[in-house]
Formats: structure tokens, C-alpha cells, sequence
């Protein structure tokens, strides 16, 4: 976001006019921030002969995101059948989509290969399954290295108990399925998990990893997954993209050629390719005094950006209506009958009812885990593109929330 002749805009939109447009709360998504990422990746990993990035869609699944990223060359990297629909829907190569599930059944699984995507499991009694099934179908497998990336459990996958990935120490198993099935290994996985900014714990879960990609002849692909931070606050820690792409594409190449082969480096990023383009538009209700702290009561709540509760994460938030005001210090809540804090002792502009607040790092894991909770409708999504804003999600109405209720007749 910036700020322009007194007035703050989002991709050179006005953000102001956007709210005018189509009210609040909103999501603003800038276009060319998700573009800027995608390149800044490309561009890191630029010493390596074949690159894939396949984006995370669930940090963001609006099918007019998933067209950006496609245009751009990007592939994608799923987690249910339903964002691998999505994904076709919006006009992906089948080849293209990697589906990584958790805990899904064979069926589910089955119907991903039914429609042509890559397939990557990550627990030996469905590879079983899976080699009976289809037999003929090529496979990445999902390893845990147990690295432990970052500090909280809730957002780390890779660590030892954790319920992600087939276990690096299984892998003398994994080679007697693979071998008694004959089984065709395209792939090996990895995903330790979010908030990875030390390149060094990064590149000793690659070693892991590369340790055993030397037991699978067949491999076309190596996925090192996602985890790259993007800041938070001004001068916030962050993943040294350009530093992991220098050390890793060489690790990488030297590694291909003691294999024999170039194979194709893969990584799936959700938040780093989408966070940073989404801010979070909120109207004040009210502000209200109390003998402790001054609260800014806003028309939104955990409903639609729960990460504050959930994971504690850091939204800097900016009040777009008074850029000029003398600062003051705000407890920012929401208007759920909850708990329901967005950001606390918060240095903003004078707040005054109705003004538009804005919340930064808003595009990764935002709408997408909002909910109707209080029979809230969720918020409408704005794309900005090329200086324009344009509606992609309208915001929801009664019929929405009732669309799937079922009333009983008598009652
Ligand atoms: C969520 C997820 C990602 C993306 O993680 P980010 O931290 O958003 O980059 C990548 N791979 C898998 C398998 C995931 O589940």
C-alpha cells in the first residue's frame, strides 16, 4: 500500500474508492505482488535447468488468482479433490496439478488420477493401496525428514511427531513396497512446514532428502515444498530467497549430476507468492474508552481473518481514512461475540467512527479459512489489475446462509 497525494492506494487503486465501490469489508488483492513473488523465485532459482513452481491454492483459491499464476507458468499444488477442480476449472494442465493429500481416502485419491494429475502420497498402507489400484500410474512419495522449522507446532509438519509425510527412517520399507509392487517412483516430496527463514536448517532437510532420492532410479522431480517467510512488520524476518536459490540450485545441480539426470526442482509456495498482495479493508463502528484502553470496534471478526486468534500472527494495521491524524494507541477488536482480537496496543492515526482500517499481509490463509460464524456473510474479494479494480467474490447474502439448510416440514 501506498500512500499517494493523501490518499492510500492498493496496485495504484485507490483504497478508499474501493470501499466506496464495494463497501466493506473487503479483500484487495494487488496482481502485481503475486507477480513480482512468482518472478522474484523464478529468478532466485534461475541456476537450475528445469524449475517448477507450483502454487499452494489453499493460502488463496479465487479462480481469477489461480488464472494470474497459471499465466504466469506457474503450476499448482493441491490438497483436496476440490481444489484440484478448481484448478482445471481454471484452465490448468491436469499435468500441471500436483495433488498432495493428508489423510484422504483411496477414493478420493483415485478420483484425482482420474483426471490426469500428478499424485503424491504420503503413507505407506496407501501407497500399498494405491500400487494394487493402479498399478500402471507414476507416484511422488511425501517424505518427513523431521526437521524442525520454526517454533510453533501448529504450522510445523516436518518434526517428529507429526501426522505429515512417510517417515525418512521408513524408507528401507518404502523400497521393498516400491520394489515387491513395482511401483513407479517419479518423485520425492518434502514440506517441513511454514515460517522457514534459516536457509541452513532448509539445506540439511534438502540432504535428507537428496540421501534418499539416490535409492529411486526413476525420479523425473525432486518437491522441496514451501515455508518461505515473507515480513510481517517493516524490516520483519524474512526467507532469503535470492541466498536459498544461490546455495540450493547448486547443491541441487551438483546433485542431478551425480544422478545422471537433470531433474526438475520443485517448490510450492502459498504464502510467499500471495500474503503480501492482500490487505484486509474493515469500516470502525465505534470507538470506545475504558478505563484500561482505547478500542476500536471494527465490522469484522474472527469470521473473516481468524489468524490473529488462531496462530497469533502479526497484521500491521494502517487507518486509511486519517493518514495525517496525530497517532494514537488502539486495541483493534472485531464485532464477534468471542474474543476477537485483530491487533493490540496499535500506534494508528486517530481512529474515528467510520474510518477504513486496513490489514496488511491478508492475501495467504485469510478468506480462505473465513466462516459464517455468528451467521456472518463473508466479506466480497476485489482483484487489482493493472491499476483497476475489479469484483472477483461477491459478498455473500441470506441466501447464501441459507442455501443448504434443510427445513424440516411441522416445524
Ligand atoms: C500449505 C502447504 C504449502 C504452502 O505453505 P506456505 O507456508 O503457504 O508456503 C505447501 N505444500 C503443502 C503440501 C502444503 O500443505
Amino acid at each position: 500500500m501506498t500512500l499517494h497525494e493523501g490518499r492510500y492506494h492498493i496496485g495504484g487503486a485507490d483504497a478508499l474508492e474501493i470501499v466506496e465501490r464495494f463497501g466493506a469489508p473487503v479483500y484487495v488483492y494487488d496482481a502485481a505482488t503475486m507477480k513480482r513473488q512468482y518472478k522474484r523465485m523464478t529468478s532466485a532459482f534461475g541456476n537450475v535447468k528445469r524449475l517448477r513452481i507450483n502454487f499452494a491454492c489453499k493460502a488463496l483459491t479465487n479462480l481469477n488468482v489461480l488464472r494470474v499464476f497459471r499465466e504466469l507458468g506457474s503450476g499448482l499444488d493441491t490438497v483436496s479433490i476440490q481444489e484440484v477442480e478448481m484448478g482445471l476449472l481454471a484452465g490448468f494442465d491436469p499435468h500441471d496439478i500436483l495433488f498432495t493429500p493428508n489423510c484422504v481416502g483411496l477414493d478420493e485419491i483415485s478420483e484425482a488420477v482420474a483426471k490426469g494429475v500428478r499424485i503424491n502420497i504420503d503413507n505407506i498402507e496407501i501407497l500399498e493401496q494405491f500400487g494394487a489400484r493402479h498399478p500402471e500410474v507414476p507416484v511422488c512419495i511425501r517424505i518427513n525428514p523431521h526437521i524442525m522449522a520454526g517454533g510453533n507446532s501448529k504450522i510445523s509438519v516436518g518434526h517428529i511427531d507429526s501426522k505429515f509425510g512417510i517417515s525418512i527412517h521408513q524408507v528401507p520399507h518404502v523400497l521393498k513396497v516400491v520394489s515387491a509392487m513395482d511401483l513407479k517412483i517419479e518423485g520425492l516430496h518434502m514440506h517441513t512446514g511454514s515460517d522457514i527463514y534459516d536457509a541452513q536448517v532448509f539445506l540439511r532437510a534438502v540432504e535428507i532428502l537428496l540421501s534418499a532420492a539416490a535409492d529411486f532410479p526413476d525420479l523425473d522431480y525432486l518437491d522441496f515444498g514451501s515455508g518461505f517467510k515473507v515480513p510481517y512488520k517493516e524490516g520483519g524476518i524474512a526467507t532469503d530467497i535470492e541466498d536459498l536459490g544461490e546455495q540450493l540450485g547448486a547443491r541441487f545441480n551438483e546433485f542431478c549430476g551425480a544422478y545422471g539426470r537433470d531433474l526438475e526442482l520443485m517448490f510450492e509456495p502459498g504464502k510467499f507468492l500471495v500474503s503480501e498482495a492482500g490487505y484486509f479493508l474493515v469500516k470502525t463502528n465505534v470507538v470506545k474508552t475504558t478505563t484500561a484502553s482505547v478500542f476500536a470496534g471494527v465490522d469484522s471478526g474472527l469470521n473473516h481473518l481468524i489468524r490473529p486468534m488462531f496462530y497469533e500472527a502479526y497484521h500491521h494495521i494502517t487507518n486509511v481514512s486519517n493518514p495525517t491524524g496525530k497517532t494514537r494507541i488502539y486495541n483493534v477488536v472485531g464485532y464477534i461475540c468471542e474474543t476477537d482480537t485483530f491487533g493490540v496496543n496499535r500506534q494508528l492515526n486517530e481512529v474515528r467512527e467510520g474510518d477504513i482500517l486496513a490489514m496488511a499481509n491478508a492475501g495467504a490463509y485469510s478468506f480462505m479459512m473465513a466462516s459464517n460464524y455468528n451467521s456472518r456473510f463473508r466479506p466480497a474479494e476485489v482483484m487489482v489489475l493493472d491499476g483497476q479494480a475489479h469484483l472477483i467474490r461477491r459478498r455473500e447474502t441470506m441466501e447464501d446462509l441459507l442455501g443448504t439448510q434443510v427445513e424440516l416440514p411441522g416445524m
